[in-house]
């Protein structure tokens, strides 16, 4: 393959390419519509679509796409082929236009739009994101773009990730220009996202129809051995991994995305990988294409690829950890805690927005991260819990207080300091990073949001971690704006926010159960499980937040509710369908049929020797003739929930029933399979043991 260095963006459409086959005047002005956010006109769009088609078509290229993410959470592309015809047609030629580049029409009345697009008017349109650069996948080139109604309503997650990004950077100007920093032009959030999952061996996985139809296990139990050695977190990896690794790394370089940090997680099968952060867009963009080869590549290597956020119980489920910072176009992280005393106390403000805006918003950072997948992997002592907390580490919080009471601050090494005069210590990284437990943690110079489920589309994090900031932004701009003495305001501000939002911030273990109760004294919310989350999307203060910032519309938020909802009951329905069909034709018939192989051996050896011990079988019967008793009865319910669930129009009183019921009548059928399971040794369903370790 050669040097990373050689290949890496060589199936992209990036700046290089576009400055040297684009002819210079057009190269400007697109990069000038671009940086002002200006659209294209027709002449310089079909300038820049036929360079595209050169470049791609000696790539090998056949076709285009518009490549786009539906509220399904994956990407979707249709390809259409470059080809013309001349004359009569007995010629072609290949070809591309602006208007094709800019703008699409594909059929899209089969993806999700929460009512937001009768079928009649069923027509969505994808429009080009030329901020994100397109790039060459299966002979076909990939513009990224944004999918919209008819109307114009966002019914994808690029649109409101780009209107969230526009929004911080609106606010987080106006507070820079308020503070003295008026160098600065834009602002833009810059996201780094680790990627967990597991690979299992496709053989095994063949014979899991609830892998097939659900990306988890809906029975099993964990083999003798499971994560406790902490042997296989950052362990050797083996060499058909590696091998995986090695050629996703490839496929993704080539495709410009800078993948960085590979290792073994805490689980057996389970592994990460890390890239190097970019804008969010970009990363969002990159994530989605991660995934997607991921899952391509696993196959080249007799493997599959489990994204889904818990598809073993007993050991680590998966999450993506959302690391978030805000950068200037003057390249400065502005999280950063910087030497000069000025620095610092403009660090602290931009940490006081953050800390406002989690605690202001907890309820939507929990919605963004709510799926079915999720709600197994949240709370379950792995994982963040469901309540939404930060961590700063002592010495920020030591600051923080210090500015709160308007005392001297001690710093760790007993530096005495005047905290109105701006001073604070350039503390390291390693004070800030140690507490693996929090959701939302400060880890040196950027916050890692901890809650986003292995599968998900890091967008609707990043959304509302931008819109939060963004409001929180536009409050500190109002003040900064109208005061006279800027620095002043800014301690004001400070110790405002640290005095009326400190409940927020917890340094100590979120697993444990008295942070729970904690929580609750400090009225944190717990919202439990999907169900119980989601209706508060709609809350008024979220529809005002979202509204007065251009993210959603009303009847985008509403849609939106409705989709998250109705992909709750849809995956629970599959998973209680799968689960009854396993149970009704593979567990239970094989308990039944060992009960049978017991009797006959009893049977057969009270023929030849009447008072023969036949104690074993006869315990073992007994056990396993009871649990197929009870395995049949719970399937009866699991039916009956099911039905019962699918029958109800509302959503959301759906959504509850299919929590309450379905997945209860589950979790109990799976309580008796798996025991069943450990006394029977042909198991009709590929095991644990053989998932996760091969044997
Ligand atoms: P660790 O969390 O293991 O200490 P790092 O802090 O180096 O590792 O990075 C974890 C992830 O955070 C990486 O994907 C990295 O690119 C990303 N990251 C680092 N700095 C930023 C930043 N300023 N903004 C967004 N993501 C960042
Ligand atoms: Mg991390």
């Amino acid at each position: 393959m050669g040097n990373p260095t050689e290949y890496f963006g060589s199936l992209v459409f990036n700046d290089e390419v576009m400055r040297a086959r684009l002819p210079k005047e057009i190269y400007d002005t697109l990069k000038a519509r671009i940086n002002d956010n200006q659209p294209l006109d027709r002449a310089i769009a079909n300038e820049v679509a036929s360079a595209m088609k050169d470049w791609a078509v000696e790539k090998g290229a056949t076709h285009f796409t518009h490549w786009f993410q539906p509220m399904t959470g994956i990407t979707a592309e249709k390809h259409d082929s470059f080809i013309t015809p001349v004359g009569d047609g007995s010629k072609i030629i290949l070809d591309f236009s602006g208007k094709e580049l800019i703008k699409g029409e594909p059929d899209a009345s089969s993806f999700p739009s929460g009512g937001l697009r009768a079928t009649f008017e069923a027509r969505g349109y994808t429009a080009w994101d030329p901020t994100s650069y397109a790039f060459i996948k299966d002979n076909t080139l990939c513009i990224p773009t944004a999918f919209c109604s008819y109307g114009g309503e966002a019914l994808d997650k690029k649109t409101p990730l780009l209107r969230s990004m526009e929004a911080l950077n609106t606010h987080a100007v106006r507070v820079l220009h308020a503070i003295g920093n008026t160098e600065v032009h834009s602002v833009y959030t810059t996201v780094g996202a680790e990627q967990e999952y597991f690979l299992v061996d496709k053989a095994y996985y063949d014979r899991r129809k609830d892998l097939i139809y659900t990306g988890r296990t809906l029975f099993g139990t964990m083999p003798p051995k499971g994560q406790e050695m902490d042997d296989h977190y950052f362990g050797v990896i083996k060499p058909r991994v590696k091998a995986f690794m090695k050629e996703l790394n490839d496929e993704l370089w080539k495709l410009g995305v800078l993948a960085k940090t590979e290792h073994n997680e805490a689980a057996p099968a389970q592994h990460e990988l890390a890239p190097i952060f970019s804008s969010a867009n970009i990363a969002a963009d990159h994530n989605q294409l991660t995934m997607e080869i991921m899952k391509k590549i696993a196959a080249n290597h007799g493997l599959v690829c489990l994204l889904h956020e818990k598809p073993f119980e007993g050991v680590n489920g998966s999450g993506k950890h959302d690391n978030w910072a805000m950068c200037t176009d003057t390249g400065e992280n502005l999280f950063n805690p910087g030497k000069h005393p000025y620095e610092n106390t403009r660090f602290l403000l931009l940490l006081c927005a953050v800390i406002k805006a989690v605690d202001d918003y907890q309820d939507l950072l929990r919605i963004s991260v709510a799926s079915a997948g999720n709600d197994h992997r949240l709370g379950a002592h792995e994982a963040p819990p469901a309540i939404v907390s930060m961590f700063l580490g002592d010495e920020l919080c030591d600051i923080l207080t210090a500015i709160r009471d308007g005392r001297e601050y001690h710093d760790r090494k007993s530096i005495r300091m005047e905290v109105g005069a701006h001073v604070l210590p350039t503390f390291s990284k390693d004070t800030t990073d140690r507490n693996r437990t929090s959701p939302f943690a400060f880890t040196g110079n950027k916050f890692e949001f901890r809650m986003v489920g292995s599968s998900m589309s890091v967008s609707d994090a990043n959304v509302v971690l931008n819109t939060a900031v963004a409001e929180v932004l536009s409050g500190f701009a109002d003040i900064l704006e109208a005061a006279d003495d800027t620095e002043k305001a800014m301690l004001n501000i400070i110790k405002s926010t640290v005095r009326d939002h400190e409940r927020i911030i917890f340094n100590g273990n979120n697993y444990s159960d008295e942070w729970v109760a904690e929580a609750q004294r400090r009225g944190l919310l717990n919202l439990r499980s999907t169900p119980d989350a989601l209706p508060h999307f709609v809350d008024k203060k979220n529809i005002e937040l979202f509204t007065k910032h251009n993210v959603f519309t009303t009847a985008e938020m509403y849609s939106r509710l409705e989709i998250l909802l109705e992909t709750y009951n849809k995956t629970v329905c599959i998973e209680g369908k799968t689960a009854l069909d396993i149970l009704r034709r593979k567990i239970t018939p094989s308990v039944i049929s060992y009960c049978k192989e017991l009797a006959e051996s009893i049977n057969a050896k009270r023929a030849a020797l009447p008072e023969v011990n036949v104690d074993a079988e006869l315990d073992m019967l007994s056990i396993l003739s009871n649990a197929s008793g009870e395995l049949y009865k719970v399937a009866k319910e699991l039916d009956d929930a099911v039905k019962y669930a699918a029958g109800i129009s509302d959503a959301q009183l759906a959504a509850r029933a299919y929590h309450d019921r379905v997945l209860d009548a589950m979790s109990r059928a799976r309580k008796i399979a798996d025991a069943a399971e450990t006394l029977i040794p042909k198991w009709p369903i590929a095991s644990y043991s053989k998932l996760l370790y091969g044997v």
